[in-house]
């Protein structure tokens, strides 16, 4: 036993060890990464450099995840072509560096920017290009853009090209669409990967790939199967859809003592059965009216198609809700985009390319429902 060091040298070892280890990939790293790439210091941010702090709060889109006690990466990669996507994937993989993928950094637990392991970002923010062909219908979208720019593009060059996503503007189109992709046009066309027809990715040994290189299983499994699991989506190419040139929406409150249980019951029964063109959203809220706490059930919808139709229908399927004309609003789809992201009516399409967003601290967890919740089972909740 004498000839085993004691708990405290093993420590001092251990201490010394770890963080020259941790080094030594960091600068095997910077130096393959230079090696590849002459435009390095305009695409690395390491601690030390002025802009480090900023681009990484930049897309951290959860307050839980930015606090002094939050990892921090050691290098932040920002790539401006594929090639220096590709060069910092290779150059990781030879360091052995756990490296993250951003792209939007709406991540619900900071996946793409945090990490007990030692670990630098690969930000994807620069490749935002879109490209749309309005005459095949079609279109390309870096995975650095965000939704907003993607809806932006499509109300520039049609009122009638739509494309079903998620509904929160500054989403990334990298996270998103590799995780499936829902929002209000879901009962009519599905999910976004429904509608994604080839892709750009780099592969684990730094391979740039389209849909033929990389087959046909590696391309489904990169349309739901999970953001970072199968290598870095560099753009997706997607195909667009048709929307109606007048879409309607209404929002309705209806609280407790208003018959919100029975309605809300009733919307399960019909939510997926009703006109396809008609999507509707209950948020159940806990609110303070008139100094009394009571549970406030609003009814947001889209439809595609005019007010007319949409009350004739609500009427037949859905009365318990007594929507009235006057209750909806008539506009275009691009307008509706807006209206669902809370934005004011009248506000400027431009407001869809803003980064910035509301930071908050935020725990969410989503789960589908097979069965309709009883009347029962929704007083308890
Ligand atoms: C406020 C808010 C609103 C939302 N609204 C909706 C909604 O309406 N509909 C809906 O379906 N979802 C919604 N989401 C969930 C959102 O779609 C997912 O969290 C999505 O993964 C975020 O993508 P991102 O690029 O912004 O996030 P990131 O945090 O950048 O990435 C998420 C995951 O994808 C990986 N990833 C990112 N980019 C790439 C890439 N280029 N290649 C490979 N992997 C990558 C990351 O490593 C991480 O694992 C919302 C989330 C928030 C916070």
């Amino acid at each position: 036993m004498d000839n085993f060091p004691s708990c405290p040298s093993i420590l001092v070892l251990l201490l010394l060890f770890f963080p020259l280890s941790w080094a030594d990939s960091h600068d095997t790293f910077i130096k393959c990464l230079s090696d590849q790439s002459n435009q390095l210091s305009s695409i690395v941010y390491t601690p030390t450099n002025p802009s480090y702090t900023k681009i990484l709060q930049f897309y951290v889109r959860n307050r839980r995840f930015n606090r002094t006690t939050t990892p921090k990466p050691s290098l932040i990669v920002t790539p401006l072509t594929e090639t220096h996507v590709s060069a910092t994937v290779v150059c990781a993989k030879s360091a052995g560096i756990h490296l993250k993928i951003r792209s939007g950094g709406h991540d619900y637990d900071g996946i793409s920017y945090v990490s007990d392991d030692p670990f630098i970002i690969l930000d994807m923010f620069n490749l935002r290009s879109i490209t749309i062909d309005a005459k095949t219908q079609t279109g390309w979208v870096q995975a650095g853009s965000t939704l907003g720019e993607l809806y932006y593009k499509l109300a520039t060059i049609s009122k009638t090209l739509g494309f079903p996503a998620g509904v929160c503007p500054t989403v990334g189109v990298g996270g998103h669409l590799s995780g499936g992709g829902y929002g209000n046009m879901l009962r009519k066309y599905g999910l976004s990967v429904d509608h994604v027809i080839d892709a750009r990715i780099v592969d684990v040994n730094g391979r740039i790939m389209d849909r033929t290189a990389m087959g046909e299983d590696l391309f489904w499994a990169i349309r739901g199967g999970g953001g970072a699991s199968f290598g870095v989506v560099l753009a997706y190419k997607i195909r667009l859809v048709p929307v109606p040139e007048v879409v309607s929406v209404f929002r309705i409150e209806k609280t407790v003592a208003q018959n919100a249980t029975d309605i809300v019951h009733k919307w399960q029964l019909v939510a997926d059965k009703i006109d396809n063109d008609l999507f509707i959203r209950v948020l159940i809220q806990p609110v303070t009216i008139n100094k009394k706490r009571t549970i406030r059930a609003t009814f947001i919808s889209l439809f595609l198609g005019d007010s007319d139709r949409l009350v004739k229908l609500m009427g037949n399927d859905f009365p318990e809700l007594g929507l009235k004309k006057e209750d909806c609003m008539e506009m275009t789809w691009i307008e509706s985009v807006l209206y669902w992201a809370n934005f004011d009516n009248g506000t400027s399409i431009y407001a869809l390319l803003d980064r910035n967003s509301n930071v908050n601290f935020l725990k969410r967890k989503s789960d589908y429902v097979q069965n309709p919740i009883s009347k029962e089972g929704l007083e308890w909740i």
